[in-house]
Order: C-alpha cells, then sequence, then structure tokens
C-alpha cells in the first residue's frame, strides 16, 4: 500500500508564461492557477528548458538527488528542482540539459521541424516525474497533456503497480486537506486523468524505439501503444489512464468519426460509450488577458473589466484606434482609409501556420482579392510555403498587409489582438481554441471555420436563433468560403450601423474564463478517487 499525498499534478511539456508554444501552455498556466485558488492541492511538472524558461517567473526553492534512467543501453541522468511559479504555484522541473537546454520547445518553426529525439525527451519527462513522486510523495490524481504527457501513465503503472488509488469512506474535500476521519487512501498508484489538446499530433515514432524509452515490453501491445505497428503515444495514453477528456463538448463528438479521429475514431468512441471521454472547454486566464491592464499594449481599455454593452462602443472604439495607431507605428503601416473615410478594418492573425489553421486559404482568399479593402497583421509560425506566403502578401500589399514569421513573439501577439477589428481563424479543425477567446476579450469581431471550440465559443451572426453574436461561422473553409465571410464583416464595419458596434461589444462581453469548467474538472477528480 502506498503513501499518498493529497495532491494533483498536471504533467505537460508547456506551461503559460514560463514557457509555451501554443495553446496548451495557456491550459497549463491557466487551469492549476483556477484549482489553488479553489484551495485545490496542485502542482505543475514540466522540463527545465533552462534556455527558453522565462527565469522570472520561477522561483527554485529545493534541488534534489540525481535519478537515472537507461534508454536502451545508455545511461541518462536528471535532476529535480522544486519551487514555484508565478510566486505561488508549486512547480517541479525536470532538469536533463541534454535534452531539455535548447533553443524551442519541440523543434524550429513552432514545433514544424521536430527535434528528432522528441519521443526520447518527453520519454525523460515521464521518467522524472514519477521518480520526483518518490523523492516528494505520491499524488491522488495525475492529470498528463497531449501525447508529449503520454508516456507518463506507463510509466507511473510500472513504477508503482497497476492498482488505482481508491478512497475508502468520503472523498469530498480530500483536495483541500480535508479528508474525513473515517476516510483513507487505498490502493498503489495515483489514478490517471490525460487530456488530448490536439489529436492531429500523436507522437508516432517506430515500433523498435519503443524499446529505447525504459518501459516494460508490456507495454509493447495494441492495449497500451502498439498502433498498426508503430508506436504511438497519445494511443497509449489514453489506454492506460483512468479517465480520458478533450478541450469542447463539440470537439470530443467530433474526434469519434473518422473524419476528425485521425486514426484513433474507434478507440475514441468506445471510450465516450464507456462514459471515459468528456468534452470540458477550456478557459483562458482572465487576469492575464485583460485589456485593462495588459502590459504589452499601448492603450488600456478605460472600462471596469465585465459585462459591456451598447454604451461602452464609444471606449471600444477608442481603444482599437489608438492600439492600431501604435501597432502600425511599431511596424510601419500608414493607416489607411476607405471609401467614406472610415479607417480600414484590420484583420488580425495570430497562429501556427500548419494546414490544419486555413490560413493558406486565408492567403488565396487575399491573393485573389485584387485590391482588398483591408489592412492585415499576421503573427506565425510554421510550414515553410505557408510562412513564405504570408511573406509575398506583404512584399506585394506593402501598405496594407504586415507579416511576421518563424518566430514566436509574446508581445507582438498582444498587440495584435489589441489592435485587429476581425480576428481570422478559419481552421479545418479545432480542438478548443484559445486565440478566438483571447481575441474576443480584446474586441474583435470573429471569423472562424465552424468546428470544435471554435462551433461552440463563437456566436454566428448567420444564425437566426443566435441573440447576440460575436461573429460569423465558415461551414467551407476554403478560399471562397472565407472570401465571403470577409466580405460579410467588411460591409457591417464600414456602414458602422448598430449591426457592427453590437458585434463588438457582444464579443467583448463574452467571457471564456476557467470557473465553470475548473468546477466540471474538480468533479471528475473526485470520480476517478472513488
Ligand atoms: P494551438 O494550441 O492549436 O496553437 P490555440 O488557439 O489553442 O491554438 O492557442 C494558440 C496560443 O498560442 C494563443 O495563446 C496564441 O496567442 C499563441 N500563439 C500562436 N502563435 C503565436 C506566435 N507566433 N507568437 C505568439 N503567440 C502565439
Amino acid at each position: 500500500m502506498s503513501e499518498f499525498n493529497n495532491e494533483i499534478w498536471f504533467v505537460g511539456a508547456e506551461m503559460s508564461p514560463l514557457v509555451k508554444a501554443g495553446g496548451l501552455g495557456d491550459v497549463m498556466g491557466s487551469l492549476p492557477k483556477v484549482l489553488l485558488k479553489a484551495g485545490m492541492n496542485v502542482r505543475v511538472v514540466i522540463p527545465y528548458y533552462k534556455n527558453i524558461i522565462s527565469k522570472n517567473f520561477i522561483d527554485i526553492k529545493r534541488v534534489y538527488p540525481a535519478g537515472q534512467v537507461n534508454f536502451g543501453e545508455i545511461p541518462f541522468e536528471f535532476g529535480i528542482k522544486t519551487g514555484f511559479a508565478m510566486g505561488d504555484i508549486p512547480l517541479v522541473l525536470i532538469e536533463q540539459n541534454h535534452f531539455f537546454n535548447r533553443e524551442d520547445v519541440y523543434g524550429s518553426h513552432g514545433g514544424v521541424c521536430a527535434y528528432k529525439d522528441n519521443l526520447w525527451r518527453y520519454a525523460m519527462l515521464a521518467h522524472g516525474t514519477a521518480y520526483a513522486m518518490r523523492a516528494l510523495g505520491i499524488p491522488l490524481v495525475v492529470h498528463t497533456h497531449d501525447w508529449s504527457g503520454g508516456i507518463v501513465p506507463a510509466v507511473i503503472r510500472q513504477a508503482f503497480g497497476d492498482k488505482k488509488v481508491y478512497i475508502n469512506g468520503p472523498a469530498e474535500g480530500i483536495f483541500n486537506g480535508k479528508l474525513s476521519r473515517s476516510a483513507s487512501a487505498k490502493g498503489l498508484r495515483p489514478a490517471i486523468a490525460f487530456t488530448i489538446h490536439n489529436l492531429g499530433y500523436q507522437g508516432v515514432y517506430g515500433i523498435d524505439d519503443f524499446y529505447d524509452i525504459g518501459l516494460d515490453f508490456r507495454y509493447n501491445s495494441s492495449a497500451a501503444y502498439e498502433h498498426f505497428g508503430t508506436f504511438n503515444s497519445l494511443k497509449g495514453g489514453i489506454k492506460l489512464s483512468d479517465i480520458v477528456t478533450t478541450v469542447s463538448p463539440t470537439y470530443a463528438d467530433e474526434i469519434t468519426a473518422p473524419e476528425f479521429g485521425f486514426g484513433l475514431d474507434g478507440e475514441l468512441k468506445n471510450l465516450r460509450d464507456d462514459g471515459r471521454l468528456k468534452g470540458i472547454l477550456n478557459g483562458i486566464d482572465l487576469d492575464y488577458w485583460n485589456p485593462a491592464v495588459d502590459r504589452f499594449i499601448s492603450y488600456n481599455l478605460n472600462l471596469k473589466a465585465g459585462r459591456y454593452s451598447l454604451k461602452d462602443y464609444g471606449e471600444w472604439e477608442k481603444f482599437k484606434f489608438n492600439n492600431k495607431k501604435a501597432l502600425f507605428s511599431q511596424i510601419s503601416l500608414p493607416l489607411k482609409t476607405g471609401k467614406n473615410g472610415k479607417v480600414l478594418p484590420l484583420i488580425g492573425v495570430v497562429s501556427r501556420l500548419t494546414e490544419e489553421k486555413g490560413i493558406n486559404e486565408f492567403l488565396d482568399a487575399l491573393f485573389n482579392w485584387n485590391d482588398f479593402p483591408f489592412q492585415v497583421a499576421i503573427l506565425g509560425s510554421g510550414k515553410d510555403y505557408i510562412e513564405r506566403k504570408a511573406n509575398y502578401l506583404s512584399e506585394i500589399f506593402k501598405d496594407k498587409v504586415f507579416t511576421q514569421t518563424g518566430k514566436y513573439d509574446e508581445a507582438l501577439s498582444h498587440k495584435i489582438y489589441a489592435a485587429a477589428d476581425i480576428f481570422v481563424m478559419p481552421s479545418k479543425f479545432e480542438p478548443c481554441g484559445l486565440s478566438q477567446m483571447i481575441a474576443m476579450r480584446y474586441g474583435c469581431v470573429i471569423a472562424a471555420g465552424d468546428t470544435g471550440g471554435l462551433h461552440d465559443t463563437v456566436s454566428d451572426i448567420m444564425d437566426s436563433g443566435v441573440k447576440n453574436p460575436s461573429g460569423i461561422l465558415i461551414k467551407h473553409t476554403n478560399p471562397d468560403g472565407i472570401a465571403w465571410a470577409l466580405n460579410e464583416l467588411y460591409n457591417r464595419y464600414i456602414s458602422d450601423g448598430a449591426e457592427w458596434r453590437n458585434l463588438v461589444v457582444n464579443s467583448a462581453d463574452k467571457h471564456f474564463g476557467w470557473d465553470d469548467s475548473a468546477k466540471v474538472y474538480e468533479s471528475l477528480y473526485y470520480d476517478i478517487i472513488k
């Protein structure tokens, strides 16, 4: 019988604002914070990417003796450091310089040029986590994320056994340290929750690689990581966890069908039918993404954070205009006006530039538009051909389009959210999407693909049943479909009537925080230790 601490450990590859490549970082940074605020004992485990981690946000308190793991014949030493992130989030850092002291999280260009040894790197995160549990005490729950956290469930099972912890007696309050006297924790290993942030990335490697990451041979089976003759980290993570979640209700449905299931739809459908797959909408950190206090932007919103209505439009207009002026002076774009003397609408893009995001088709839509009535600010990195196409667009439309590709730029992303009138996200699939939530918080009207979390968060102006539209949902995210949506929004913007004004304030009035979803996670953690 193991000794347990009444803790929940989040394990993942990113944690904003320490280190972030995409939405996973946002969630690892914000959900633990909300749970801690609710009084729960939470810890976050991430690799110590010494070179890129934002040291301002870490306070290291203790260094533990080194551990060791053999990958094939090769022994690797690693260290454990504990402390706090952002002042009060308990943190465990897995230190292994060969694997983690690099320029990027997954590889350059937003991970498109992935490091060849990523499987080894994230196997190291898993072994480091199990080792940290031995040093610090075993948590009741481990919540691991995405393919990079997919090896964690196997390592925990081989380290502590298959027998899951359960609370013998009333469990309520246990994560707040309030276990009733009559209750005790029984079992060997923590309960394991696994979240799929994006099924498009599964960590697929040759099956031979399996033997090099310190796993028992029994996990080389279709009941774990083997998938049609390959090693599939995400599949093993799903198979070996006690509950699986994904990041929006619509995506939870979509991934049980072949079109969005990326070969795992059968597994996921079974899981859903068993009640072990849940779609829980992500939130954003409303304190961090707050136009009233955001330090990255030049002009803060002069309204109290809260509900907005049409009477607030004037301030939102000022907010947009002043931030647009500041952004344009930084990126050397002239402010252009259209037919009726109104400043042209600014379209913003902050995105990984991969096929799934639909930015390639968005660029085609603009190329076909001869003299389009917009200005555009694109920040993104990813596939070389999309980056080049985006840069070419800004060469052709020098005074209308600004493009910055190839690197992550937190400060510029805030400036674009604050300045843009229309935020474009024509994704082909989108598990949840955080950029549209952030953009809405900054008063952007959204043009988005009608899929996954975009479907769940953008209220469509074309749907007569929708009361407070915040944008437009694009059914066909090809260049024509995207051009149609942009045209619809342009017409509303330029006529400057109540319809546009309503779109802006409705959008800003949607608050996608964590409160509701954090409660759902909390009850799910209780469910898996009962
Ligand atoms: P995904 O996780 O698929 O990349 P999300 O919309 O869930 O998409 O999250 C994207 C997050 O990454 C947002 O916070 C967005 O602002 C940020 N982001 C994406 N690309 C960049 C970039 N080049 N520079 C700064 N932030 C970026």
